[in-house]
C-alpha cells in the first residue's frame, strides 16, 4: 500500500458527532475532506450529552472549548442516589486533573458548534442529503454510490472513514453483522426550568433494580435532560405513558420531572459486537464511532470515543508512512480502549442494577469510599489525551 495520499479529498460518510469531529481533525493535520451526510440538514435528534474530560480535550484542541461553554454546564460531581427514598449514596468527581472540566450540554448546541466550525474550513466540503447506497473496490479505491433525491451519483476516493452511526449502512454492504438489540431502552425527555431557576449544574443518577434514571442541566440550565432506562419488552417499548406506572415508587422529585416532562421518546439500545472488523476493502475503508463500536450509554462515552477516535485516525494518518500503517496503529491504539470502556459500561450496569439485598452492599461500599478514591477509579478514562499533531500543515 502506497504513502496516504494528500492530493485528493478523504471521504467521511456521515455528519454525527464522530464524522464531524473527524473532519476537523483531519483538516487539522493538512488534509482536504469531503463529508457525506444522508440528513438534508445537520441536526441531532436526542436531547443532552454528558462530554467528560477525554472527549473535551480533543474539542479543546480544536479550538471550541469556549464555544462549548456558552452553552453547556460544567458538572463537579456525578451524585449517585438510591432509587426510592432519593437518598445520597455517593458522588463522585467528574473534573479531571488538570482542570479539564466536564460539561452537560444539548446535543444541538454541539451539532452546531461542530458544524460551525467545519463551515469555516476551507479544507472541508459537506454534501447534505447524500445517502450512500453502495460501494465497491475501483483502480486502488472506491467506488461509492450515493443517492440524493431521485438522483444517484458516483464520487471515487481512495480511503473512506465509516461514520454512519449504530444502523451503519456502509457495515451492512460489507456483510457485517447488525448491531444486536441490547435489551433495554432508553426514555429521553427535556423538563423546562421555571423562568429565572437554573437547573443546578451536575449529574444526578438514581440506581434502581434493572432500572436507573440520569438527570443533568442543558442550554445553559435552562432546562433539564432526563434518561430512564429500563428493560425492553413489548410493554415498555408501545407505552411511554406507563412511566409514571412503572416509576411510581421512586424519588418523589424524579417522579414530578417525569411527569413535566410529559411524553418521553424511547431509544431501544443497541450495541455494536465487540470482534466486528474496523479496517476494510485493503485499508481503503476504516470504521469509527458507533459504526465500529456502539456500547451501552450507562458510562456516557459513546460519543467521548468517537470523538477519541476522530484525533488518532488523523494523527496516525499524518504520521504514518502508508495509508494501511496509519490504520493498523489507529487500531491497535483504540481497540484495547474501547475494550476497556465496554468493561466499565458492564460493571456500571451491573452495579447500578443491582435488587435488594445487593443493593445494600453496593450503598454501603460506596459510602465508606471518599469522593477522591471514587474519582480514581476513572482516572484512566478521563486524563486520556489526544495524540499530538502538527497543526501547522494545512487546513483552516
Ligand atoms: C440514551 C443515550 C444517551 C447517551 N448519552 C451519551 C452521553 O451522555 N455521552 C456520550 O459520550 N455518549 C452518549 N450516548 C452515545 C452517543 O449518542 C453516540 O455514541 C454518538 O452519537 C455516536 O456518534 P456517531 O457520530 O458515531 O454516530 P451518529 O451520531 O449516529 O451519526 C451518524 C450519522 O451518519 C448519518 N448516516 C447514516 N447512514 C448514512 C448513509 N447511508 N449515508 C450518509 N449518511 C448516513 C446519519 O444521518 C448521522 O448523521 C448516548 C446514547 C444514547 C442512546
Amino acid at each position: 500500500m502506497s504513502a496516504v495520499d494528500r492530493t485528493r479529498p478523504i471521504t467521511i460518510v456521515g455528519a454525527g458527532i464522530g464524522g464531524l469531529t473527524a473532519a476537523l481533525e483531519l483538516a487539522g493535520c493538512g488534509f482536504s475532506v469531503e463529508i457525506f451526510e444522508r440528513a438534508a440538514q445537520v441536526q441531532e435528534v436526542g436531547a443532552g450529552l454528558q462530554l467528560s474530560p477525554n472527549a473535551l480535550r480533543v474539542l479543546d484542541g480544536l479550538g471550541l472549548m469556549d464555544a462549548l461553554l456558552v452553552h453547556g454546564t460544567r458538572a463537579r460531581e456525578v451524585t449517585l442516589r438510591r432509587a426510592f427514598s432519593g437518598r445520597r449514596i455517593a458522588s463522585v468527581p467528574v473534573v479531571a486533573s488538570d482542570g479539564t472540566p466536564y460539561v452537560s450540554i444539548h446535543r444541538a448546541d454541539l451539532q452546531t458548534v461542530l458544524l460551525g466550525a467545519v463551515e469555516r474550513s476551507p479544507a472541508i466540503t459537506l454534501r447534505l442529503g447524500a445517502s450512500l447506497e453502495s460501494l465497491a473496490p475501483k483502480r486502488g479505491g472506491l467506488d461509492l454510490w450515493f443517492a440524493d433525491g431521485g438522483t444517484r451519483y458516483k464520487h471515487h476516493t481512495g480511503l473512506v472513514v465509516g461514520a454512519d452511526g449504530v444502523h451503519s449502512s456502509i457495515a451492512r454492504r460489507l456483510g457485517l453483522a447488525a448491531a444486536t438489540p441490547a435489551g433495554a431502552i432508553a426514555w429521553r425527555g427535556c423538563v423546562a426550568q421555571p423562568t429565572g431557576v437554573a437547573s443546578s449544574p451536575g449529574v444526578e443518577a438514581w440506581l434502581g433494580p434493572r432500572r436507573h434514571a440520569v438527570a443533568y442541566p442543558i442550554s445553559g440550565g435552562r432546562e433539564t435532560n432526563l434518561v430512564l432506562i429500563e428493560p425492553m419488552n413489548r410493554t415498555s417499548e408501545a407505552d411511554p405513558a406507563g412511566l409514571p406506572r412503572r416509576f411510581r415508587s421512586w424519588d418523589r422529585q424524579l417522579r414530578s420531572m417525569i411527569a413535566a416532562a410529559g411524553d418521553m421518546t424511547g431509544w431501544p439500545l443497541y450495541v455494536v459486537r465487540p470482534d466486528r472488523p474496523w479496517r476494510h476493502i485493503d485499508d481503503r475503508l476504516i470504521l469509527i464511532g458507533d459504526a465500529a463500536h456502539a456500547m451501552l450509554p450507562y458510562a456516557a462515552q459513546g460519543a467521548g470515543m468517537a470523538i477519541e477516535d476522530a484525533a488518532v485516525l488523523a494523527a496516525a494518518l499524518a504520521r504514518a508512512p502508508t495509508q494501511g500503517a496509519a490504520l493498523a496503529h489507529y487500531e491497535s491504539e483504540r481497540k484495547p480502549r474501547i475494550a476497556r470502556v465496554r468493561r466499565r459500561v458492564l460493571f456500571h450496569r451491573m452495579i447500578y442494577h443491582l435488587p435488594a439485598p445487593f443493593s445494600f452492599g453496593r450503598n454501603t461500599a460506596l459510602a465508606i469510599r471518599s469522593p477522591e478514591s471514587l474519582g480514581k477509579d476513572l482516572d484512566w478514562l478521563y486524563d486520556w489525551r489526544p495524540p499530538a499533531v502538527s497543526r501547522d500543515v494545512g487546513g483552516d
